[in-house]
């Protein structure tokens, strides 16, 4: 069984995310996308906040499992028997860095192969952090993200804005 493995933060999970998962799916058995906890960057979502969404977003997509992790991206695919990686391409920008990763975890386990797919032109300015942007300037992102994960964002504001009420 061909399993793979598509990384990311995904905080959150964008229509760009959901297109890669999707054309990501359709090349192996089984596609796990792996949320990555301990990010440098400090998140908006939770780790588990980031799971939901993408549970819910992936939902129509049968052989789609969606786990966190944390620590190196190759143990996370020993741990799941998984071989290959996919990752994204938006533009030459994403390149550099995709480069020298894919290069350091062929280095550490020489049996893997990252897979590249390239953006839906429609989606290529989408990113997660142009997502955060409108979503901090209280503007409308039901043109970036799955309709899913805006029902999920609106309850998870509802509830800090409960909890700051003291309700
Ligand atoms: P990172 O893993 O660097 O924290 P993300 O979680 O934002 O980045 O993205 C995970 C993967 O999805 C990366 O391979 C990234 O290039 C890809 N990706 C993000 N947004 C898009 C998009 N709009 N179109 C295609 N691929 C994307």
């Amino acid at each position: 069984m061909r399993v793979g493995v598509y990384p990311g933060s995904f905080d959150p999970m964008t229509l760009g995310h959901l297109d890669i998962a999707e054309r990501g799916a359709s090349l192996v058995d089984k596609l796990i996308i792996g949320v990555l906890e301990n990010s440098s960057k400090k998140p908006m979502f939770t780790v588990e906040e980031r799971v939901r969404m993408l549970r819910e977003g992936t939902k129509h997509l049968p052989n789609v499992e969606v786990c966190p992790f944390s620590g190196l991206l190759v143990e996370f695919l020993k741990e799941h028997n998984a071989t290959i990686v996919v990752r994204g391409l938006r533009a030459v920008t994403d390149f550099e860095y995709e480069l020298q990763l894919a290069q350091a975890n062929r280095n550490l386990y020489p049996a893997m192969e990252t897979v590249f797919l390239t953006t839906n032109a429609q989606y290529s300015f989408i990113s997660s952090t142009v997502v955060k942007d409108i979503l901090h300037h209280g503007g409308s992102v039901e043109h970036f993200v799955p309709q899913k994960v805006i029902e999920i964002i609106n309850q998870i504001r509802r509830n800090q804005h409960g909890s700051s009420d003291g309700n």
